[in-house]
């Protein structure tokens, strides 16, 4: 028996095929396209989404047997909200991507009117451009033929889970759950509903968005006429952090990861308990059981982290892939004084400024390809442990998530922390988390004693240096970070 898991991602839609003993069996990959029309403004084809999914599937099919196939599971980008027509399934504009940073004005103006404090209590979240409430408040106010086929029931609204789930069943089920709900800023944490009062304020009409499932048992099944002759129940589905913490099973509160993707998610598990933080922190639902149990999660979401390696590839071009940063960062000690802040779409956890942009200071005529490349690994963990400061001291941290598979990143991370960093033998956590849903949903785990046991260690990175090296070359960061706020402001 095994699962397939479906990671729609924000680069890219990864297949895998789970077995029993947690192995990956099959893994499909297809990448789409990332628009950017403005400015700190990110799009996605909701139809790409749909074609990168099937061909991840086919990929997967073409060595796997589907029929030991049991279930599908979904985990996804989270805040990225589109629009689809119920009939036709084509959707009337690009998706707004959770990096967009458009609403920046829009949050503003809510904030001035008074609304932070009562959003914050009823969400968890923050005014920020992140959340989906105001993508959709800037769709509803700057393209209002569209938002009229919104209001009279003709689009659903959605995240990528939704739109997925309804592609894959011809529009039968129209659903998301909590993970992803809660990040919408239209869902009332305690409760995990919708809340009226927001989707008011807002100018979201509650209708056209999904109903909330639980996030594993029947969720939905697929169509095989649209879903490549599968007819298979859809029996997890969850938010890709979230989702990551399920696959890393941090089962327990206190249990924490750090998801090193497009961004890096340090999510940490709080059991059935609400923790509010004044530090930047998000709060946040983790999942809900098909008996109704709610578990939450800190959340410490940090915008751009891989991304950041993906512009030194495709924009800068000094890098011919991802994987290089490694070998090329490794050609030189230190990055020489260079520190890269790539707040290229803003800052999130914990400093939460829509305005700042990217800056790399401390140029000499000896720096180097290598020095910036070697700064952009060293932002990454730098960015990272701002985030884990605002959290309890832990003895240890569990990594996943594309770029963990650096070492070198790995290795800065436990220099810069000063405690080991735990990396796990399968790094696609974020599907193994939806597969476990799935699995769980459908019989193939009976429950998460029998997935805590699929955990293995690949590698553990032990912290080098001096801690006066380590500090000193984050203070420098730290001072770096103050001069790349408000930039897009003047
Ligand atoms: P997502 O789910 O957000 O699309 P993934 O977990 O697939 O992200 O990770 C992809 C990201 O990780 C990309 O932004 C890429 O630049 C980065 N990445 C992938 N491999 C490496 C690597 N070896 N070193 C550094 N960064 C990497």
């Amino acid at each position: 028996m095994s699962v397939l898991a479906i990671d729609a991602g924000t680069t890219g839609v990864t297949a895998v095929v789970v077995e029993e003993d947690g192995s990956v069996a099959a893994k499909g990959y297809e990448e789409f396209a990332q628009h950017f029309p403005k400015p700190g403004w990110v799009e996605h084809v909701p139809e790409e989404i749909w074609q990168a999914t099937l061909e991840a599937t086919r990929q997967v099919l073409r060595s796997y047997d589907a029929t030991r196939l049991q279930a599908v599971g979904i985990t996804n980008q989270r805040e990225t909200v589109l629009l689809w027509d119920r009939e036709t399934l084509g959707s009337p504009r690009r998706a707004i991507v959770w990096q967009d940073r458009r609403t920046a004005d829009l949050c503003a103006r809510l904030r001035d009117e008074g609304h932070e404090d009562r959003v914050s209590e009823l969400t968890g979240l923050r005014l920020d451009p992140y959340f989906s409430g105001t993508k959709l408040m800037w769709l509803r106010e700057h393209e209002p033929h569209t938002w009229a086929l919104v209001e009279s029931g003709r689009y659903a609204v959605g995240t990528v889970d939704s739109y997925l789930i309804a592609r894959m069943t011809r529009g039968t089920y129209h659903v998301t759950d909590v993970s992803n709900a809660s990040r919408t800023l239209l869902m009332d944490l305690s409760t995990g509903e919708w809340s009226d009062e927001l989707c008011e304020l807002f100018g979201v009409p509650r209708d056209a968005l999904p109903e909330l499932v639980p996030n594993w048992g029947e969720i939905a099944v697929t169509d095989p006429k649209t879903f490549l002759d599968l007819s298979l129940p859809i029996a997890g589905v969850a938010g890709d952090q979230q989702s990551a913490l399920f696959g890393q099973t941090c089962f327990d509160e206190g249990d924490a990861k750090c998801t090193y993707g497009t961004g890096s998610f340090v999510l940490t598990n709080c059991g059935s308990s609400i923790e509010r933080s004044e530090a930047g922190l998000l709060a946040t639902a983790a999942w809900r059981s098909p008996d109704g149990e709610l578990t939450y999660a800190t959340e410490g979401a940090i915008f751009v982290t891989g991304a950041a390696v993906q512009w030194l590839r495709d924009g800068l071009q000094i890098v011919g892939s991802a994987a290089e940063t490694q070998a090329v960062a490794g050609t030189v000690p230190d990055s020489e004084g260079v520190v890269f802040v790539p707040a290229l779409t803003g800052l999130g956890a914990p400093h939460w400024d829509p305005h700042a942009r990217g800056l790399i200071i401390g140029i000499t005529r000896g720096t180097t390809r290598a020095h910036v490349v070697r700064a952009t690994l060293e932002a990454i963990a730098f960015e990272v442990r701002d985030v884990l400061e605002t959290m309890p001291a832990r003895s240890s941290l569990r990594v996943d998530g594309g770029a963990a598979a650096n070492d070198l990143l790995c290795q800065i991370q436990a220099d810069q922390l000063g405690v080991p960093v735990e990396r796990p033998k399968v790094v696609e956590t974020t599907a193994l988390g939806a597969a476990f849903l799935a699995g769980l949903g459908a019989g193939v785990w009976s429950s998460s004693d029998d997935l805590r046991h699929t955990w293995s260690l690949d590698r553990r990175f032990e912290p080098r240096g001096d801690r006066a090296t380590a500090d000193a070359a984050h203070a420098r960061w730290r001072d770096a970070v103050e001069r790349s706020k408000g930039w897009a402001d003047q």
